[in-house]
């Protein structure tokens, strides 16, 4: 084990958090701090593992990397001996307009995502009717990504956890109320200070900690998901649809749960707002009328982490501390590439 003499801490334990401690766990002792370890923007995620279908126009550039993490995501699950039931990999994703406006977004998209080597077909009905099950008529052609997954985050959080202690992590459920770095890195919770060698902030929108003055930055956008459960379910799978410029997808989990996502409002304000809520169904039922019929369960509100030009980022903020933030709209698909950034910043 390398490094085994160093001790190192986590402050947030939401997705980023938990993979960091993760590549921690494998180098020595490790503690991790949150009051709520999964209760972030993590909670809120819907697990679409889609660089495909969840590509908006102006964030091609991070197409590359979203590939390349979906790739990883096998040999992730792997590593954390292959919980099977939380991964759906051949779900894939269609994405499919209402209106002729949306149509040509959709091919302005998948003209983006037909220059990089994520594979995609054009679907039509009747020929592809298969992929336009329990979708309203009005949807007739579309793009599917086959390749796109989605993992249940509830699961995946659980299971991390459960490895990251079975590793001997220490889980305080705390509030960290400031750090200080230097040769050390301390916390300081309500309970007094404690010392370590390294640590990593990892509090996703939530910036207290860290103040101002680094070359990263992270402003916050909430968003909501609506948890519903079909009478009938469906195959697995992701719809995304455009509707008059507007953008709803619908994730259909094999036990008949649907997740429906997701609103966008620059805010830092972190509550269920009946607006996304009233709005999210309506453009859901417009896609899959039938959800008529389906059981509302809950709705979810995260603040998602936006970091510069909307990229995630690992800085080094001082001699012992360094900052891992921002992966907005994708901290789910890209964690096995936040794990491998944790693991490069703790070797160092
Ligand atoms: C509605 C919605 C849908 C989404 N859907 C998807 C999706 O389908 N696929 C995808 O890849 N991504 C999705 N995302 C994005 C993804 O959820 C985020 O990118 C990711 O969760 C960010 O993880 P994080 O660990 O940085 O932040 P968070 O999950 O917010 O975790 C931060 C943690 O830090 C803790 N914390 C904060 N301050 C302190 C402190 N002072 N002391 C101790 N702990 C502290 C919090 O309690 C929290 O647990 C979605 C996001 C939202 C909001």
């Amino acid at each position: 084990m390398a490094n085994s003499s160093k001790t190192r801490v986590v402050v947030g334990g939401g997705i980023v958090g938990l993979v960091s401690a993760l590549a921690a766990s494998e180098m020595g002792p490790v503690s991790i701090y949150d009051p709520g370890i999964g209760s972030g923007a993590t909670y809120a995620a819907a697990g679409m593992l889609s660089p495909g279908a969840e590509l908006l126009a102006g964030e091609h550039h991070a197409l590359n990397d979203a590939e390349i993490a979906l790739g990883e995501w096998p040999d992730f699950l792997n590593s954390l001996g292959s919980p099977e039931q939380l991964f759906f990999p051949a779900a894939g994703s269609l994405l499919t307009g209402y209106s002729r406006g949306d149509h040509e977004e959709i091919r302005r998209l998948t003209a983006l995502a037909g220059a990089s080597s994520l594979p995609c077909q054009i679907v039509t009905r009747p020929a592809d009717a298969a992929r336009f099950e329990d979708i309203s008529p009005r949807f007739d052609k579309g793009v599917f990504f086959g390749e796109d997954a989605f993992v249940d985050v509830d699961a995946l959080v659980a299971t991390l956890i459960d490895v990251l202690k079975s590793r001997g992590v220490t889980i305080l459920n705390k509030t960290v109320r400031r750090i200080e770095g230097g040769e050390t890195a301390v916390v300081y919770t309500d309970d007094g200070s404690c010392r370590y060698d390294a640590g990593l902030v990892c509090t996703g929108a939530l910036t207290d900690l860290i103040g101002q003055g680094h070359a990263s930055s992270v402003r916050s956008v909430r968003g909501v998901t609506i948890r519903l459960r079909r009478l009938t379910p469906v195959a697995p799978r992701m719809v995304r649809g455009l509707i008059d410029g507007r953008s709803v997808y619908i994730v259909d989990r094999p036990n008949g749960e649907v997740i429906i996502g997701a609103s966008a409002d620059e805010s830092a304000e972190r509550y269920v707002d009946t607006l996304a809520v009233a709005e999210l169904l309506r453009l859901a039922l417009l896609l899959s009328p039938s959800l008529d019929t389906a059981e509302f369960l809950e709705a979810r509100s995260g603040l998602r982490p936006v970091g510069p030009n909307g990229q995630p980022f690992l800085e080094r903020v001082s001699t012992s501390w360094g900052w891992h933030s921002g992966y907005y709209r994708h901290g789910v698909l890209m964690a096995p590439l936040a794990y491998r950034r944790a693991v490069e910043f703790w070797n160092d």
